[in-house]
C-alpha cells in the first residue's frame, strides 16, 4: 500500500482504479493487528462495520455518488459518542457504556462517507497531557522507544502516526489535539470555540471543549473542519457563521504576506528544550525570509495562563462529572448498602487518581468560602487574557510559538508531579482560555528524532487564513 498523506491522493487512486476502500480498510486493519498490541492507540476496532462501509463507498465511487470524505478512514477519540458503540471516555466509570446517540461531528463524518474504523485511547475524560491517565493503559508514541504519545488525544495521534487510519477526531480543552499532534509529528487543529458542535462530546470543561482533527496534512484538517463545522440544532452554543471552503487553498506562490507576532516570553523562556528553541527561531527566520513581518510581542500575562486554565477547567469538571453517580449510567460499586455509600464508593472506584484530584480542586474553587478568591478571580483574569490577546490580533494576523516547551517525555517521567505535567500545557491553553483557533504543524525533530511542533493562533473564525498559512508552513 502506498504511504498516503492526504485524502486527495487516495480519491484520485480510487478513481483511477488503483486502490479500493476495502483494500484501504484491510491495510489499516492489518496495521492495527500488528501494532496496536504495543502502541495501544485503539480501544475498540469496528472491523466488520468498517469493511461493510468500505464496500458501500466503493459502490458509490462506481456510481459517482461518493461524498466529500469518501475514502477517508477515520478513528474517533473515546470521548465522542457513536450510537451503538462503547464510549468510555478512557474511564472505568463508563466501562462498556454504549452511546445512545451519535455526536454531531461524528454523524457529519458518516454523512460525508468517511469510514470509522474504531475508537481511540485517551486520558480519562481528557484530563492529561500524556495519555498515561487512561484506565485502559497508556498509549505509546511510535517515534521513539518508551516515549509518551502526548495527551489527552494520544490514541488519536498515534493511530495516524502509525498508519492505522488516515485521520482522527480528537478533542481539545487545553491542547489535547495540538499537543499529541506536536509530539507525533502531525497536524492538529483546534477550531474557534463554538465553530463545531459539542453535541455528543462527553463534557470535561464545557466553556473550553472543542472537537478538532488530527491529520498528516493541513489539507485534510481543513477538509474535516469543513465537514464537521457549522450550526447544529442540538447545541445552541454553536455559531451560525457560514462555513467557508477551508480546503480550497490558493496556490502557495500567491500566499499573502502576513504580520506575525511571536510570544517573546515563550520563545525566550529558559524552560524551553534547546532543540525546540532552535527549531522555533529557525522557523521565525524562515518566515521573515518569505517576506512576512515577524515581531516579538510581550505577553506579561503568560504566568496566569495555567492557573486560570486549571482553576476554571477543574471547576467546570467538578460540575460536569457529578452526573457519574452509579445511577444513571456506567459503573456502580458492588459493595454498598445505602445510597450515599453507593455514590461515594462508585466515584472513588470508578474515577482514576487525576480525575479525583481535579474534582476535588474544582469543588474547592467553587465552594462558598473560596468562590470569589479563585473562581470569580480566574474568570476576570480570563477576560484580561482574552482582551489582551484580541488586542494583539488586531495588530498581527497570527501569534506563533512552539506547541510545547519540550518534545515527548519518557513514559512515567511526569506522572508523579502534577505541576510538572501541567507546565507542559503552557503554550496550548491560551487558545482555549480565549476561545480562539490554533493549529500545530510539524517543525522538525530533536536530536533523538522526536517531533517538534510549531503553533499558530489566529483571531475568532479566522480558520480560513489560519489553515492557508499553516499549509504554507507544511505543504
Ligand atoms: N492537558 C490539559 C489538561 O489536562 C489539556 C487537556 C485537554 O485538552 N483535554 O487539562
Amino acid at each position: 500500500m502506498k504511504n498516503y498523506i492526504k485524502l486527495k491522493d487516495i480519491q484520485a487512486d480510487i478513481q483511477a482504479g488503483e486502490v479500493t476502500c476495502r483494500a484501504l480498510v484491510e491495510y489499516y486493519l492489518k496495521n492495527i493487528a500488528e501494532k496496536n498490541g504495543k502502541l495501544n492507540a485503539f480501544l475498540q476496532v469496528f472491523d466488520q462495520e468498517a469493511l461493510a462501509k468500505a464496500d458501500e463507498i466503493d459502490q458509490k465511487f462506481r456510481q459517482g455518488t461518493a461524498g466529500k470524505l469518501a475514502g477517508m478512514v477515520v478513528g474517533i477519540k473515546d470521548l465522542l459518542c457513536y450510537k451503538g458503540h462503547v464510549s468510555s471516555a478512557g474511564s472505568k466509570i463508563l466501562e462498556g457504556f454504549e452511546s445512545q446517540f451519535t455526536a454531531t461531528a461524528v454523524q457529519r463524518l458518516l454523512e460525508a462517507d468517511a469510514i470509522i474504523i474504531g475508537s481511540q485511547n485517551c486520558d480519562e475524560f481528557g484530563m492529561g497531557s500524556t495519555n498515561e491517565n487512561s484506565a485502559y493503559g497508556a498509549c505509546l508514541n511510535a517515534a521513539g522507544e518508551n516515549r509518551v504519545a502526548g495527551g489527552s488525544s494520544g490514541g488519536s495521534a498515534v493511530a495516524v502516526q502509525a498508519d492505522m487510519c488516515l485521520a482522527s477526531l480528537g478533542t481539545d480543552t487545553g491542547g489535547s489535539v495540538r499537543m499529541p499532534a506536536g509530539f507525533c509529528g502531525l497536524v492538529g487543529l483546534k477550531p474557534t470555540y463554538t465553530r463545531v458542535s459539542r453535541w455528543g462530546l462527553i463534557a470535561y470543561a464545557s466553556s473550553f471543549d472543542c472537537i478538532g482533527p488530527i491529520t498528516k496534512s493541513v489539507e485534510d484538517a481543513a477538509l474535516l473542519l469543513e465537514v464537521i463545522a457549522g450550526a447544529d440544532t442540538q447545541d445552541s452554543t454553536v455559531s451560525n457563521e457560514p462555513v467557508p471552503a477551508y480546503a480550497a487553498f490558493a496556490p502557495l506562490a500567491q500566499s499573502p504576506k502576513y504580520r506575525i507576532g511571536y510570544l517573546k516570553e515563550a520563545v525566550e523562556s529558559t524552560g524551553l528544550q534547546a532543540e525546540v528553541k532552535a527549531a522555533t527561531v529557525a522557523k521565525l527566520a524562515w518566515l521573515e525570509a518569505q517576506g512576512h513581518t515577524v515581531e516579538a510581542v510581550d505577553f506579561p500575562l503568560i504566568k496566569y495562563f495555567l492557573p486560570t486554565y486549571y482553576i476554571l477547567t477543574t471547576a467546570e469538571a467538578s460540575s460536569n462529572l457529578s452526573r457519574f453517580d452509579g445511577v444513571k449510567y456506567g459503573y456502580r460499586t458492588a459493595q454498598a448498602s445505602d445510597l450515599i455509600t453507593m455514590y461515594k464508593k462508585t466515584r472513588a472506584e470508578g474515577f482514576g487518581k487525576e480525575v479525583r484530584r481535579r474534582i476535588m480542586l474544582g469543588t474547592f474553587v467553587l465552594s462558598a468560602s473560596y468562590y470569589d478568591a479563585y473562581y470569580t478571580k480566574a474568570q476576570k483574569v480570563r477576560r484580561l487574557i482574552k482582551d489582551y490577546t484580541d488586542q494583539l490580533l488586531q495588530k498581527y494576523d497570527f501569534l506563533v510559538c512552539p506547541t510545547t516547551p519540550t518534545t515527548a517525555y519518557k513514559m512515567g517521567e511526569k506522572t508523579e508531579d502534577p505541576i510538572q505535567m501541567y507546565l507542559g500545557d503552557l503554550f496550548t491553553v491560551q487558545a482555549n482560555v480565549v476561545g480562539l483557533p490554533a493549529i500545530s504543524v510539524p517543525n522538525g525533530l530533536d536530536n533523538d528524532g522526536m517531533p517538534i511542533g510549531f503553533q499558530v493562533m489566529a483571531g475568532a473564525f479566522q480558520e480560513e487564513a489560519l489553515l492557508a498559512f499553516a499549509h504554507s508552513l507544511h505543504p
